[in-house]
């Protein structure tokens, strides 16, 4: 019986007629759909098309899945064990070809019938000059009822499911039950007005159209339908979100900047680029507004970030805050807190690094300090997050290389604060294309570091294969003679000792010393112990060393001007991010720097378009955009988590224009009605306001 009390899409499965109670629970376990709403929102990942029947004297091998109709001449066991299989003579008036059944022989046997007419369907292959069907999908021919053509769904199932006879089919039997009933409780949640200028279907035709087109029309117009939605949910949420915070989150006031003035008069080293000026002038009327400063800082590798952020925390603790700086790794925290410590001395300001392997005693007396507040400055990793870590009055929060940590613990940070929300400054090192960091970080303002510190010269990029090896040794040669210092970098994928990977290194390492025996090597990887290494770093630093052979934990590392070269080895290897980062490390003095990519004699054709790419720019955002196109949004590190980018329909490096069209749309809803308050709007509010609450339920 159906709850009057329960609006009808919230209605459990097992009250569809179809459904079955057993089969219910198997579909809440196996793949989470517990209301009707749900299972309509199970929406097939494809379709194949049934609009036509072929012929078996057509057949070929290159066709995707096909349809035949025909009837069977013939059935036989064949072989045994493993092997043994039932194969059917399967004729149509064209020719002949095989049904192969591996699984449910006995079923087949007794329920497929000789002589009756049949459609099958799925994928040819040919062995000499006959074509064989492995598992068909096979449907009876009632010449009374015309063959079902046209696109079928295909549903996600799983094999437990499977089991119980809710495969793909079994899915969308339920779903040809459900959809009639449930289409007048289908709600709109796109004002009129859109779905007339941008001519969208309706949300329930969408929902029909999905799962069950007529034909392909159909099918695109549901997909543009739902894509619009999804993504002008994401945009309309990000800036709700954004107007709710400049509404209600009040931010402390930092107005003094004696501290700041005294740091640039006396010992600043250089001067600032007009670019970092700019950014921070922008971020210092959101701290003096009073307003909650939620900003995005973007530049790319080598802009000078790090001095900004320094910069930032300055103004906080002239204004008796304190500031934090979080990053990614422990390498990348204890680099910034070794840049920053001759700055924070010069001045006398209290400062402290904090990370997994921070000591017992010294983290307790950290702790301490910050909490009373002797402690200014904490540099750090997500130990940061730890309940354990409490500030006296934390003004201001970094996070470097935002992409890496997910929203949810950007939220934790903010909640060591309970008077006032600290201001939150995200600062992302690997530029990420325009329309992602719309979509990943569409809450925040952004600024943008859009020049490197003078005098930099554009690092040459270039690229060999193995047999040139010699070559690059020369170069390497040149280099060192000009008394520069040379990076080789070996991609370690899993440090462990057995790492085929990890020998790699270690040879290549035997050899660069055999080829260099008038010069010292270092050795830099992740199974050496933290002093090892930190004297390994420290020797090529002082110029005691001449190459560095190392994995990728100096990707993000290091800092040596004096470095003018990069090898990167096996270079195809490599993500494009990673490419750039580890360019990144070179180009760091006046000199010209190189960067040497060395690849395998033969690679595909991914990875050619990716050693192209940096040989071509070195250009960050050009760069994150081959980068997009390669991998797909999903892929780049760690935005999954972020729970914002599992788009089932938009595909952010192929609807860059949608996002932007859908961003304008909401910021334009929301300049004009900034509380949803209009009748024509009341839908917005309400599908946004669902939308966060299942939001919120998946991060936590
Ligand atoms: P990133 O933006 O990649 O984090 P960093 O902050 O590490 O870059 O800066 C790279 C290098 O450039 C550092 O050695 C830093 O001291 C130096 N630097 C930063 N700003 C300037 C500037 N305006 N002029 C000269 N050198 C600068
Ligand atoms: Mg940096």
């Amino acid at each position: 019986m159906l709850n009057k009390n329960v609006p009808f899409l919230e209605t459990k499965i097992e009250y569809l007629k179809e459904m079955g109670p057993q089969r219910a629970m198997l579909l809440n376990t196996e793949l989470g759909i517990f209301t009707f709403r749900e299972l309509l929102e199970h929406y097939p990942f494809r379709h194949e098309d049934r609009s036509c029947l072929i012929k078996i004297c057509q057949l070929s091998d290159e066709m995707p899945c096909v349809q035949i109709q025909g009837r069977i001449t013939e059935m036989r066991i064949v072989g045994e064990g493993t092997k043994k299989r039932l194969v059917a003579t399967f004729k149509d008036e064209t020719g002949s070809m095989e049904l192969v059944w591996f699984q449910a022989i006995s079923w087949i046997q007794k329920n497929i019938k000789p002589y009756v007419e049949y459609i099958v369907f799925g994928k040819v292959t040919r062995f000499g000059d006959k074509f064989n069907m492995v598992h068909p999908e096979i449907d009876v021919l009632i010449s009374a009822q015309p063959p079902k053509l046209g696109l079928t769904p295909i549903y996600h199932t799983t094999e437990k499911l499977k089991k119980r006879g809710l495969d793909s089919k079994g899915i969308s039997k339920l779903l040809e039950a459900l959809i009639p009933l449930a289409l007048p409780y289908i709600q709109e949640t796109l004002p009129g007005y859109i779905l007339e200028k941008y001519k969208l279907i309706s949300k329930s035709q969408a929902v029909q159209f999905i799962h069950f087109p007529e034909n392909i029309a159909q099918l695109q117009k549901a997909k543009a339908r739902l894509k619009f939605e999804e993504l002008f949910y994401i945009q309309l949420r990000l800036l709700h979100l954004k107007t709710e915070r400049k509404q209600k989150c009040d931010g402390q006031v930092f107005q003094k900047t004696q501290l700041l003035t005294h740091f640039y008069k006396n010992y600043l080293p250089f001067d600032l680029t007009d670019a970092q000026k700019r950014v921070i002038r922008e971020i210092f009327q959101d701290l003096k507004s009073g307003k909650q400063m939620n900003r995005l800082l973007q530049g790319d590798v080598g802009s000078g970030k790090t001095i900004v952020a320094f910069i930032c925390m300055l103004l906080a603790i002239d204004n008796n805050a304190q500031a934090c700086l979080m990053a990614p790794t422990e390498i990348l925290a204890t680099q910034h807190f070794q840049g920053l410590k001759p700055y924070s001395e010069m001045l006398n300001i209290s400062m402290a690094l904090l990370t997994g392997s921070t000591k017992k005693t010294a983290r307790t007396k950290l702790l301490e300090d910050l909490e009373k507040g002797d402690l200014k400055i904490i540099i750090g990793t997500h130990a940061l997050l730890e309940d354990s870590v409490k500030f006296h009055n934390l003004g201001l929060c970094i996070i470097d290389e935002q992409h890496r940590f997910g929203v949810a613990q950007r939220a934790k940070l903010w909640e060591k604060q309970s008077k006032t929300l600290p201001h939150v400054l995200v600062m992302t090192a690997t530029p990420i294309p325009r329309t992602l960091a719309m979509t990943l970080y569409g809450d925040l303002d952004v600024s943008i570091i859009d020049e490197l510190p003078a005098g930099r010269k554009p690092i040459h990029t270039l690229w060999f294969s193995e047999k040139n090896r010699l070559r690059v040794f020369g170069l390497m040669k040149q280099e060192i003679q000009k008394g520069r210092q040379v990076y080789v970098v070996y991609p370690v994928i899993e440090e462990s000792e057995q790492n085929a990977d990890l020998k790699d290194l270690l040879k290549g390492y035997e050899v660069i010393c055999q080829e260099f025996p008038q010069y010292r090597v270092s050795i830099l990887h992740g199974r050496m112990k933290p002093n090892e290494k930190e004297a390994e770093m420290q020797a090529f630093k002082e110029q005691k060393t001449h190459i560095m052979v190392a994995t990728t934990v100096i990707e993000v590392g290091v800092n040596v001007p004096n470095a003018t070269m990069m090898v990167i080895e096996n270079a195809e290897r490599f993500g494009l991010a990673q490419l750039h980062q580890l360019r990144g490390r070179v180009g760091r003095g006046a000199e010209q720097s190189y960067c040497i990519l060395i690849s395998g004699d033969k690679i595909s054709k991914e990875a050619r378009f990716k050693l192209s790419t940096m040989v071509r720019t070195t250009n960050g955002f050009e760069i994150a955009d081959a980068d997009l196109k390669l991998r797909g949004p999903g892929d780049l590190a760690g935005t999954q988590q972020s729970g914002i980018l599992q788009l089932r329909f938009a595909d952010l490096s192929q609807d860059a224009f949608l996002v932007q069209e859908t961003r304008a749309i909401a910021q334009k809803i929301l300049e004009d009605d900034p509380l949803l308050e209009r009748p024509e709007h009341q839908i917005l509010k309400q599908s946004l306001f669902r939308s966060k609450q299942t939001m919120w339920s998946k991060i936590s």
